[in-house]
């Protein structure tokens, strides 16, 4: 069963054809590390979670590589604002090597609690500045530069093709008007590859260079980790959309203009998470975290299976109720998971080699449901269909159930072992009731519910990290 990726390069299905046989390279943008992530990144980063998982699934040996942004980043994607670390550090007194150092450790332990794999390669922005810097070179020597008021820009007229990923020949005119208007540039659409004299003066983090002390732009360090992780040219990278018209348009043009040849085979970009007052975002001052969702007496799972309800090309409105929704299932999941191991007489379930007719059946649908772009949403809805099948041999459906959690990523095996406790939904929403009680400060009311609780066997304890419980 061929496995087919939506391509933004093209926006179409393709037929996933690697460049090496079963090894698949895969670049995926990380965070800047300046402030918490929020869940509509953690959205982006579920998604290439699963596409990982999904080759890995049907056989594919991935490098997982993905960059941390330490440097470079202004608060516009353009070449505008401040740099977004300056920011971070000067909002909480720190220096911008230690809020790197922060964040980038809270970023790695909200993927852990994701169950997201970690990349097998990751990279700082500021571990690469010679690499950076080498490629500028290249650039120059192609006659892809200029030298403008103190900074080093990349000329777009003279890369042939530039914008091809946006669609920019069409959108040319809506955009225009959405530009900054920098008069050192030649075209609008030229960006920064060398900032030595910026419009802030400022920054903390600045190299010797040959175009004079100064630090790199934002877009540079995709092209030069990519480039040096996996080669000129590899097979996927992605993102989030909000990339494809500046940030993926620009990498496409660096590494391009200086190799000359193609350099990503297939372009994914996930969609928004978004408010229903509009994008999230931690500029818009709405963001989620992590954290936040834990406060509230979700689990980090809860978050992912939440996110399993929409296909990652649909834009998801947020919403504490949906997430709820999603909790409640979760739990129910895990309680058939849960029985599946009680009747089947252990944790493991019928290898998918032995499994009988029906379950095989329902397996293979799965498969073509992941194969096709990833439609998690259909194969999770199958899932769940053959769960409930009671015609089915429990230790079957417990077998397809736990070999599907390989790209689902929703720790079954920790369920079907009895590891992960699960708690009722009538008592779950006892526990929300209880966070929205001490989130208005109505402790009366939340030493009520823990009493009702405890009656009911379940220990809630409140700690600086959140509401925990356990049965008793
Ligand atoms: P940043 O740290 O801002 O560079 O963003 C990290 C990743 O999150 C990028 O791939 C973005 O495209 C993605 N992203 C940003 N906002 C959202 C959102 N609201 N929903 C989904 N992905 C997002
Ligand atoms: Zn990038």
């Amino acid at each position: 069963m061929a496995l087919r990726l939506h391509n933004t390069l093209g926006r179409e299905l393709q037929e996933f054809v690697p460049l090496n046989d079963k090894q698949v390279g895969l670049y995926c943008c990380g965070p800047t590390v300046y402030n918490y992530a929020h869940i509509g990144n953690l959205r982006t980063y579920v998604f290439e979670d699963v596409l990982r998982r999904t080759l890995e699934y049907l056989g594919y040996t991935v490098r997982h590589v993905m960059n941390v942004t330490d440097v470079g980043h202004l608060t516009d994607d353009g070449d505008e604002g401040e740099d977004k670390m300056i920011v971070g550090a000067r909002e909480r007194g720190m220096t911008v090597w230690q809020i790197a150092e922060h964040f980038a450790e809270a970023f790695f332990s909200d993927l852990d609690e994701l169950n997201i794999v970690r990349p097998s390669v990751i990279c700082k922005a500021t571990d690469h500045i010679d690499e950076m810097q080498q490629l500028v070179a290249k650039l120059e020597a192609r006659d892809l530069t200029y030298e403008s008021g103190g900074n080093v820009y990349f000329a777009t007229d003279n890369f042939r093709g530039y914008g091809e990923l946006a669609l920019l020949d069409r959108q040319e005119l809506k955009a225009g008007a959405r530009i900054e208007v920098d008069d050192q540039k030649k075209n609008p659409r030229d960006f920064v590859l060398w900032f030595t004299r910026s419009k802030f003066g400022h920054q903390a983090m600045l190299w010797d260079s040959p175009w004079g002390k100064g630090y790199p732009g934002w877009h540079l360090e995709c092209s030069a980790m990519s480039m040096k992780y996996l080669g000129e040219s590899f097979d996927i990278h992605c993102g989030g959309v909000d990339h494809i018209n500046v940030h993926h348009t620009n990498e496409i043009a660096q590494t391009e203009g200086a190799t000359g040849h193609p350099s990503v085979a297939y372009w994914l970009h996930g969609e928004f998470l978004i408010m229903d007052t509009g994008r999230m975002g931690k500029s818009e001052g709405n963001a989620v975290t992590l954290k936040t969702v834990k406060k509230r007496g979700f689990k980090p799972l809860d978050y992912r299976y939440y996110l399993f309800g929409a296909h990652y090309r649909t834009q998801l409105t947020f919403s504490w109720e949906a997430l709820s929704g999603a909790r409640n299932a979760r739990l129910a999941f895990n309680d058939r998971v849960a029985g599946l191991a009680k009747a089947a007489g252990g944790p493991d379930g019928t290898p998918v080699g032995e499994l009988g007719s029906p379950a095989r059946t329902a397996r293979e649908a799965m498969v073509e449901s992941i194969s096709d772009d990833m439609n998690i949403p259909k194969a999770l809805g199958q899932l769940w269909a053959l769960m409930k099948d009671d015609s089915v041999p429990a230790a079957d459906r417990l077998g397809v159930a736990l070999n599907m959690d390989s790209v689902l990523g929703l720790r079954l095996s920790d369920v079907a072992a009895g590891g992960a406790a699960v708690l009722p939904e009538d008592l779950a929403a006892l526990i929300s009731e209880r966070e929205q009680a001490r989130a208005r400060k109505d402790f009366a009311r939340a030493d009520e519910l823990r009493d009702e609780l405890r009656q009911r066997g379940v220990l809630v304890e409140d700690t600086a990290s959140g509401t925990t419980w356990k049965l008793v």
